[in-house]
């Protein structure tokens, strides 16, 4: 009998740039109350129309480190050239409170996070052919080619660590892959363990013979 109150389970959401990862989790989190998305810290430069807080914490890298210094970070890693980090105290409190979080990083702290949280969800997102990727990753053609290269390089490399994650979704049509996510955590929260936990009083009823 466990009297512990139940612990949210952590998704941890990677994509190559381009496979709709940000827009599908946006979609998630309308879709489902109980989830909640962690945001991240970042060194990089605020693109137009984000917020602070909102889309990231933004922060120097003087401040980035002497988080890193003081162990603020589940996982941190340079991507592309920039910092970018989870926050610890969130994500284990969030947990706590039994709520489900996702985290929406690169495959170098996902590799981080299940290290240190193995019951953790691994979710990969994947575009539905290397041509859609391209032209999403081209689409605005103000970009030099040196650019769009760098671009698909660090998309290829992203996708070569697939693998590691315990699903993969493919991003062809938007309500397609939003319901795949959406049956991926349905299915999480059904497992024995979580539904023993939240229904022990049915189920020591239902066994009692008569
Ligand atoms: P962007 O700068 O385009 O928002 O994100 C660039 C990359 O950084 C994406 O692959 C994104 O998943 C990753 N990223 C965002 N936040 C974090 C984080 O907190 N930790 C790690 N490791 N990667 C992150």
């Amino acid at each position: 009998m466990s009297q512990k109150s139940e612990q949210g389970t952590l998704y941890v959401i990677s994509a190559p740039s381009g496979a709709g990862k940000t827009s599908l989790v946006a979609e998630m989190l309308k879709a489902d109350e109980k989830l909640g998305v962690s945001v991240s810290h970042t060194t990089r430069p605020m693109r137009a129309g984000e917020q602070d807080g909102v889309n990231y914490h933004f922060v120097s890298r003087a401040d980035f480190e002497a988080m890193i210094n003081r162990g603020d970070f589940l996982e941190h890693a340079d991507v592309f050239g920039n910092y970018y980090g989870t926050s610890q105290v969130w994500v284990r409190e969030t947990l706590a409170q039994g709520q489900d979080v996702i985290l929406e990083i690169d495959w170098q702290g996902a590799e981080q996070v299940r290290r240190q949280m193995p019951d953790c969800v691994g979710i990969f997102i994947v575009p539905p052919s290397p041509e859609t990727l391209k032209a999403r990753l081209t689409g605005r053609g103000t970009d030099t080619r040196e650019v769009v290269e760098r671009r698909l390089n660090e998309a290829a490399d992203e996708c070569s660590h697939a693998g590691e994650f315990d699903y993969l979704v493919v991003n062809d049509d938007f309500a397609v892959a939003l319901a795949d996510l959406l049956a991926i955590v349905r299915c999480h929260r059904l497992r024995m363990q979580a539904q023993q936990a939240r229904y022990s009083g049915l189920l020591i009823r239902l066994s009692e013979r008569h």
